[in-house]
């Protein structure tokens, strides 16, 4: 047993979503559950040292958890949106999905030169996602000290990557 199994056993998988073969790690039951929910962002909060300027949260999963967080270190939040959702003026970086791309946005004008960004996401898989907005985060001038997932799957090496950029990472959550 480990420390998240509490967690984890909230974490419902669902067989052949969004693909025959794929395994997808569904975290609504977590969110529905209150105690489990609140333990998560508390734990997640624990692995913080010096609280950041921001929490960036990825859409549309990682908002939910993002938000939390952010207030449960008390700094703002910083939205990466899907492309074309944000009103004001954008910086845009493209990331390879398994079959073809996407492009993650963010307000140009989001954070000041400097500004220590936490990224949170519900899952980390490859890494494709938090390294885009990794990406946009320092063009737009701020410094990622730190990524933060529910789950990461370590076999499909996205935490390895942000690692390798120097970025500091812990979920609390593995699956293989
Ligand atoms: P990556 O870019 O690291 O390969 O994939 C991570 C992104 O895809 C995250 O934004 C995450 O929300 C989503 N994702 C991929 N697989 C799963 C899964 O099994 N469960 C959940 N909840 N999200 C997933």
């Amino acid at each position: 047993t480990s420390a998240n199994d509490d967690l984890k056993a909230l974490v419902r998988t669902i067989p052949d979503f969004p693909k025959p073969g794929i395994q997808f790690r569904d975290v609504t039951t977590l969110l529905l559950d209150g105690r489990g929910f609140g333990l998560a962002v508390e734990r997640l909060a624990a692995t913080v040292g010096e609280a950041p300027d921001l929490v960036a949260g990825v859409e549309a999963r990682g908002f939910i958890l993002g938000a939390a967080l952010a207030r449960e270190l008390g700094c703002g939040l910083l939205l990466i949106r899907k492309d074309g959702k944000l009103p004001g003026a954008t910086i845009a970086e493209d990331y390879a999905l398994e079959y073809g791309t996407d492009r993650l946005a963010m307000h140009v004008d989001a954070c000041s030169a400097g500004a220590k960004v936490l990224l949170a996401d519900d899952l980390i898989a490859t890494g494709g996602t938090a390294l885009a907005a990794a990406r946009l985060i320092r063009r737009a001038g701020g410094h990622v000290v730190g990524a933060r997932f529910l789950i990461d799957l370590p076999d499909l090496g996205g935490a390895e990557a942000l690692r390798a950029e120097g970025i500091d990472v812990a979920s609390l959550i593995e699956f293989e």
